[in-house]
């Protein structure tokens, strides 16, 4: 991955900056991860980093090395706005659009520090002043690995770096199990875990902590589940009213939209959950297996995007109205469906 960009971010960071890093809304694994690894990193060359994220993690991201020296717009916006003026780099992490970091955009957008995005999403947006977007790569940390190989620092991968990386790679591959993992995945994966990670506490820490209220979320939404048996697909939707029943903690609705592919000849799950607490917002997420487009699925109708197999949207409700025009939109993707 020898290229252009890799020698202008090196020279970027050939002496002491004042660096922010920026996650995606609502971080995932791989948003978080990669965020607090390139903050390890950095920190350890002797710039000053700040890690600015819109709003909180899922509680099962907590443990991961440096996840409390995040700052959260959501809480402090002053603070955020003061450390972006006052900053000369902005990384923004595993996601290529600034619309998926709410107001925190407009103060990227409108800063005068240099903009670098690293970023796996399919289509991205022209804000960077310099760009690392491979959409073929499975996760953000994967490419970061890449990255911190090709500027040279790859020594510098220690074992908070690693667990850092290994957490981005394992949760956005679905455990290794989605089609773009390569033997290049797990040679990284192989070195990372010569560097200290433990993948077995990882993995527990991150799916293996859940409180009840995650398996009654998860039963209820089963419970709704419907198919469309004639296009292969199926769908699934937990309703605010449910969410307060169970005792609905943020991030115990994921992962539940993956139960529909396990059905036989399903292709394509789908999940529709009001917002906990805004009204008038349906968070969507898509899930496909093969060739079908989420992405495009999710961009075509709901405000969304993401990967082919994985992509997520939003839409204004009511419930019942979104899993209508969802309904009646499906209809036009009849033969991809259904061919094969
Ligand atoms: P999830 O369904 O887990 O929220 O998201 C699946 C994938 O789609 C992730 O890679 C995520 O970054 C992306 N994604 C989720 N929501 C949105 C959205 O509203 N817009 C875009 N462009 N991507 C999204
Ligand atoms: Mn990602």
């Amino acid at each position: 991955m020898k290229n252009k960009n890799t020698s202008i971010l090196k020279d970027l960071i050939s002496d002491k900056k004042k660096v922010v890093i920026v996650p995606h809304t609502s971080p995932d694994g791989d948003a978080i991860g990669s965020s607090l690894a390139l903050m390890h990193l950095l920190k350890n060359m002797g710039h000053t980093v700040n890690v600015l994220s819109p709003n909180q993690p899922p509680y099962f991201l907590k443990w991961s090395p440096g996840f409390e020296e995040i700052i959260y717009y959501e809480f402090d916006e002053e603070k955020c706005s003061k450390i972006i003026n006052n900053s000369d780099l902005i990384f923004t992490l595993d996601f290529n659009d600034l619309n998926r970091i709410g107001e925190l955009g407009n103060l990227v957008k409108s800063s005068s520090s240099k903009i670098i995005m690293i970023d796996h999403h399919q289509n991205p947006n022209d804000y960077a002043d310099l760009i690392f977007s491979k959409p073929d790569i499975g996760s953000t940390c994967e490419l970061l690995y890449e990255i911190i190989t090709q500027l040279g620092y790859k020594e510098l991968i220690n074992s908070k770096i690693a667990s850092c990386l290994y957490l981005g790679i394992m949760t956005d591959t679905g455990s290794f199990q989605y089609s773009n993992v390569t033997s290049r995945t797990h040679e990284i994966v192989a070195d990372l875990i010569k560097n200290g990670v433990d993948q077995s506490e990882i993995y527990n820490k991150v799916y293996n902590d859940a409180s009840q209220s995650k398996l009654k979320v998860l039963g209820c939404a089963l419970s709704n589940l419907k198919q469309i048996k004639e296009l292969n697909t199926a769908y699934m939707y937990l309703k605010r009213k449910d969410l307060k029943e169970f005792d609905f903690k943020k991030g115990d609705s994921e992962g539940i939209v993956n139960y529909g592919l396990s059905l036989k000849n399903i292709k394509f799950s789908v999940i529709f959950i009001e917002d906990f607490e805004v009204e008038n917002k349906i968070k969507i997420s898509f899930r496909s297996q093969g060739d079908f487009s989420c992405n495009k699925f999710a961009n075509n109708h709901f405000n969304g995007g993401g990967h082919t197999n994985a992509a997520g949207g939003i839409d204004k409700g009511p419930i019942e109205e979104t899993i209508n025009k969802f309904k009646e939109v499906i209809n036009q993707y009849k033969e991809e469906l259904t061919n094969n």
